[in-house]
């Protein structure tokens, strides 16, 4: 068999920041100066990391950051005073709430406080179903990460049985609705899986393109892939052994015609695929 593909999400990522430089550059020009405001609750450090890397991808393009930092204990009422300044001002264009936030409050009620125009991690209701009607404004940055990597490496959509594994809000379920779109970067047949999926092996072993997002490390292993599959693995799992993802790299690999690496793979798509929706966000303010 040919040497597998290590789909280099990270370089990808890198591709896709230098076009939407130009874009910013365009815009400033017209004299709007893309904004995103990002409003974050209480310091746990994986959504510090994150913030910060949204903050170094945002500024390396050139689009404006403003951040809200809140109090773990702040009341949910503060959190809407503050999106809703974020919705009235017209210099900011994009809005994300980082998840998850402290138990006392309602992730999902929050976010549909966010005004959809400027919804740039596509998670409120409206622009969710927006996807699911299959006239999406902004779609959820994981999934949208997934496919431009698979379309920047020319690997075909259209038509292959595409195995899901995790039915997650953020993930699986607007991945499987951008799959199930007309056209060709849509046009596969999907199934998705979960925890109370029987014969999960079975159901892997069906799949020319699995994408896995799960949290479980090493669920996938190299008997439940046929060769020739192409695996994209969403994962992120902190461990001992550092950062990784759900699929047991080192076995699947050689049987899978691409795959992407933990880290490297779809964590910087994620960023550069959010950074597009805010550039989105502001062309069209103009
Ligand atoms: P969720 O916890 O919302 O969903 C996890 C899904 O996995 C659920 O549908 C669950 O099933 C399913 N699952 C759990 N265990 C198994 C199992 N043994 N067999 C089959 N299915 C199983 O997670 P998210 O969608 O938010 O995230 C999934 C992963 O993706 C995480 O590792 C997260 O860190 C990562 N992630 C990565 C991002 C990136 O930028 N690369 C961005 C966002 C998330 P059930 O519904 O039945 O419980």
């Amino acid at each position: 068999m040919e040497k597998t593909l290590i789909l280099d999400g990270k370089n990808i990522a890198r591709e896709v920041r230098s076009d939407l430089k130009t874009k910013v550059a365009q815009l400033k020009s017209h004299g709007v100066v893309p904004k995103l405001a990002i409003v974050m609750v209480g310091n746990a450090p994986p959504s510090l990391i994150y913030v910060a890397n949204k903050e170094k991808a945002c500024q390396q393009i050139g689009v404006e950051v403003e951040k809200f930092h809140l109090a773990e204990d702040v009341p949910p009422e503060a959190v809407r005073e503050t999106i809703s300044l974020c919705n009235n001002d017209k210099n900011i264009h994009g809005i994300i709430l980082q998840l998850p936030l402290p138990g006392h409050l309602d992730g999902n009620e929050l976010i549909e406080t966010i005004n959809p125009g400027k919804d740039v991690d596509g998670l409120t209701t409206t622009n969710l179903g927006r996807l699911v009607r299959g006239n999406p404004l902004y779609v959820p940055a994981t999934p949208a990460g997934i496919v431009e990597l698979l379309v920047r490496y020319s690997i075909p959509i259209a038509g292959k049985r595409v195995v899901i594994v995790g039915r997650g809000e953020l993930v699986g379920k607007p991945l499987a609705n951008l799959l199930l779109l007309k056209g060709n970067k849509g046009d596969a047949t999907v199934t998705v899986c979960h925890s109370r999926t029987p014969d999960l092996v079975a159901v892997c072993q069906s799949a020319e393109l699995l994408v896995v997002a799960t949290g479980r490390p090493g669920l996938i292993k190299e008997n439940m892939v046929k060769p020739g599959v192409v695996v994209i693995d969403a994962g992120i799992n902190r461990t001992e052994n550092g950062i990784v993802g759900d699929v047991d790299f080192d076995r699947v690999a050689p049987r899978a015609m691409a795959i992407t690496p933990v880290p490297g793979g779809v964590g910087p798509m994620t960023v550069a695929m959010l950074l597009a929706n805010t550039v989105q966000a502001a062309e069209r303010a103009v």
